[in-house]
């Protein structure tokens, strides 16, 4: 039966709690039917010391596969333009207040040179959903001038390119990964389709969200996925369900967060406290980090939206991936998918200082000038 997500906050425990990762996490449980149990006492674990060593066993395992540099991706958000719907989100079609914009191709190129000066490796072109064909060409445009523009001795194939651009034709995705663009995020947000048919109008299908990802896969992107914790109507079972599903499609990359609620977008329902979302978000990062084991996981700014060292906190759980801002101030805050989101105002050498002592503080490096692909994707 589905248990409601109501699990209190504890103290995060001290050091001296735990200095052992759970020996119930050891052995291949991973792939066996043992796996929906290890992950609903992952998931609902309260006693401090337990969840100390669950946090161990998870950066444990995150430095065997994974190494301990944290990849960067660039974050630009060229367009806040969407034609759908989607009821959480605060750049929604029918949200009349917001104010919409689209940066210029050369907006975006000189975003991309910031980044590989700074030496980020990769970036993620994110936007709102279109699928027009001066949209399909647009983003191709921009795949194809990032690569010219930032191919150095240091990057000779250029930046690594993740798109962010939602459910598309196979020919779309064909065209783009043509054009140089290798690595795929399409979150699900949730893998039940029942919750999944709650936060979408009756004209998003959560089979063709599926179906996408699995074209993403047969063109020969990393795919990642992802969904949304702390839900009305979510249970720890649903949650559970979520990691098997990531599981069983065999993605690359991960990037998850709390949900946030968006003034103008709100879900009906009840949601757990601020605390008990980010306990379950550092949560999932931690079961996601031990099931999965080398895949790349997104320590997202909707975990910062809830504590100030959420990031933070996201690598110590097993996280490796961090998204700094570098869309231009001027238009940041007219991208804003849910209430709170953090650093608005900084400008990308700001955001770019405050991670490095950010990821510096627990005791991990960024890599420089790299892509940082999953090192799931490069044992394929
Ligand atoms: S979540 Fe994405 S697709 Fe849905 S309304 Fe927001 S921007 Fe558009």
């Amino acid at each position: 039966m589905n248990r409601p997500v109501r699990i209190a906050w504890h103290k995060r425990a001290s050091a001296a709690a735990a200095r052992e990762p759970a020996a119930w996490l050891e052995g291949g449980w991973q792939h066996s039917d043992a796996a929906p149990d290890v992950l609903r006492r992952i998931l609902t674990a309260t006693d401090p010391a337990e969840v100390e060593a669950i946090r161990m066993a998870a950066e444990k395992t995150l430095l065997e596969h994974c190494g301990d540099t944290v990849r960067l991706r660039g974050l630009i958000e060229f367009s806040n333009r969407c034609v759908l719907d989607c009821h959480y989100c605060g750049i929604r079609r029918g949200n009349r207040a917001v104010k919409r914009y689209s940066l210029t191709l050369d907006d975006v190129v000189a975003c991309a040179r910031w980044c590989a000066d700074k030496g980020y490796g990769s970036l993620v072109l994110q936007s709102g959903e279109r699928r027009d064909a001066a949209f399909v060409r647009r983003v191709e445009a921009m795949i194809r001038a990032i690569k010219e523009a930032t191919r150095s001795e240091a990057q000779p194939d250029g930046l690594g390119i993740t798109l962010c651009v939602g459910e598309q034709a196979p020919e779309s995705y064909a065209r783009w990964f043509a054009a140089g663009a290798h690595r795929y995020l399409l979150r699900i947000e949730s893998s039940s389709p029942e919750l999944f048919a709650r936060l979408h109008p009756e004209n998003q299908w959560f089979e063709t969200r599926v179906a996408c990802l699995k074209v993403l896969r047969e063109i020969g992107y990393q795919v990642g996925t992802g969904v949304m914790i702390g839900l009305p109507g979510q249970t720890v079972d649903h949650l559970v369900d979520d990691l098997l599903f990531f599981r069983d499609l065999d993605v690359d990359m991960l990037g998850m967060g709390p949900y946030l609620p968006h003034a103008q977008a709100v879900l009906p329902g009840e949601i757990p406290g601020a605390q008990e979302r980010l306990r379950l978000g550092l949560r999932m990062i931690a079961a996601a980090r031990l099931l999965l084991r080398d895949v790349n996981i997104a320590a997202t700014t909707a975990l910062q939206a809830l504590a100030d060292d959420g990031r933070e906190q996201g690598l110590r759980f097993g996280a490796n991936v961090i998204m700094p801002q570098v869309t231009p101030p001027r238009v940041r805050a007219m991208y804003t998918l849910y209430d709170g989101k953090p650093c608005l105002d900084d400008t990308a050498e700001q955001c770019a200082v405050c991670l490095e002592n950010r990821i510096a503080s627990v005791g991990r490096k960024t890599a420089k000038n790299q892509w940082g692909d999953s090192v799931k994707f490069a044992r394929r």
